[in-house]
């Protein structure tokens, strides 16, 4: 069986002022539509769950849900997409995400029979002291009892070269980007919320609330030189574009 990477949908973010994902003032009063995939690694010897969304919840808001700054909106529950799939959250072997920003870890605890692959400073954010007072701690307090494999440098899932979880760290202190070598797409990089857009990418703004800066360009030129050097088709995942661009179930990235 060749390795696949199925898209799942994890929601949208609309704002009426970009500024936010920039610290240096740009995109005011700048309207970005902006998708929040999800994506399930299929390997002969297990699935990886890269990120989970929105949670479900959110999809029984038809006008979505106006954070101040955005509005987010799940069209369809993961939990449904899943089981459109016959794929019950139970299958999962692995699970991972780029990081812990509630729009990648709504459903996590959907998660939590699946061996929970997490970088150790990703994994101390997430339970320190006052993210466990945090709203959206509820939606991942399962994982502190999930089995746990975690990891301080790039970690290579299967032990083949074939899916390996790479540290950039910066928008939060473990965020992590995804490399999947597929068998006719050839590398593809799954780059997290290193840029939120294409535009983001050319211009190197980063947002206001990275824990930090310094590491978010190192990670940046890091990904960049390995895209290089592998010939790697990078995804920005909140990118409309690169959203619209990816099959949809049943078909998938092969
Ligand atoms: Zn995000």
């Amino acid at each position: 069986m060749d390795l696949k990477v199925y898209v799942l949908d994890g929601g949208r973010l609309v704002t009426e002022d970009a500024s936010i994902f920039s610290a240096d003032g740009n995109y005011r009063g700048e309207h970005w539509d902006m998708a929040n995939p999800c994506y399930l690694v299929v390997h002969p010897l297990g699935r990886l769950m890269w990120d989970c969304g929105f949670e479900d919840s959110l999809a029984d808001l038809p006008s979505g849900y106006n954070s101040g700054r955005s509005i987010w909106s799940l069209p369809k529950k993961l939990a449904q997409q899943l089981s459109e799939m016959s794929i019950d959250p139970q299958d999962i072997d692995y699970f991972t995400l780029s990081h812990s920003h509630l729009d990648h870890s709504g459903n996590a605890n959907l998660f939590r029979g699946s061996t929970w692959i997490v970088d150790e400073a990703e994994r101390d954010f997430m339970f320190r002291a006052d993210a466990r007072q945090s709203k959206e701690f509820k939606n991942y307090d399962a994982l502190e009892r999930a089995q746990v494999r975690t990891f301080t440098s790039d970690h290579d899932v299967f032990g083949d070269g074939s899916v390996v979880i790479l540290r950039t760290p910066g928008h939060t202190p473990g965020h992590a980007a995804l490399l999947v070598n597929l068998p006719q797409s050839g590398p593809v990089i799954f780059t997290g919320d290193l840029w939120y857009t294409c535009r983001c990418r050319t211009t190197r703004n980063i947002p206001s609330n990275n824990t930090d800066r310094r590491q978010t360009f190192e990670s940046m030129a890091r990904i960049e030189d390995l895209a290089r050097e592998l010939g790697a088709r990078i995804i920005i995942q909140h990118e409309r574009a690169d959203w619209e661009s990816m099959p949809r179930y049943p078909e998938y990235l092969r």
